[in-house]
């Protein structure tokens, strides 16, 4: 723990860390389920989709990484054990339990818009508070908003598909 860079926080750290280790355990679950889906996806456009949310699994891991370093500078601890990673998570765990490339877009959407929500939370909460954290929630949230916009563009290219002159 950084002694110094610790103080500077104005606010209570303990409740920071909470959010820190709500997302970190979001970004677990996001990697899992974006990782899964490009290996069980089928349907139109499926490898281009695979493409991407394998693309969207490494980003995910990253944002784990990032947060995993926040934390630990703060002193914390990230979650201990995978089990517990949906209690932490404020964003649902939705199984690629139907691999058509449709459902698989539209759960990973919803996912990213709850992870959009995580960190304009973030943001918020830390904007006067903590520096170092508004500008990783920032970095993060600029590729989750990123993500959602892909996914969405790959919906509507696949409902294009099917559409009559
Ligand atoms: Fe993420
Ligand atoms: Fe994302
Ligand atoms: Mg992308």
């Amino acid at each position: 723990m950084g002694t110094r860079g610790t103080q500077i926080v104005g606010m209570d750290v303990q409740e920071l860390l909470k959010l820190l280790n709500a997302a970190y355990a979001s970004e677990w679950l996001a990697y899992y389920q974006y990782w899964l889906g490009a290996k069980l996806i089928k349907g139109p456009m499926k490898d281009a989709v695979a493409a991407e949310l394998n693309l969207h699994a490494t980003e995910e891991l990253a944002h784990a990484t990032l947060l995993s370093g926040r934390i630990i500078q703060l002193g914390g601890t990230p979650v201990l054990a995978p089990d517990q990673w949906a209690a932490f998570s404020p964003c649902p765990y939705d199984a690629p339990s139907d691999p058509f490339v449709g459902v698989l877009l539209d759960q990973n959407i919803a996912g990213e818009q709850c992870a959009i929500s995580i960190y304009k939370n973030l943001m918020d909460i830390t904007r006067e508070a903590d520096p170092v954290t508004y500008n990783l929630a920032l970095t993060i949230l600029s590729q989750e908003v990123e993500h959602e916009e892909d996914l969405q563009s790959l919906k509507e290219d696949l409902e294009l598909m099917f559409r009559r002159q």
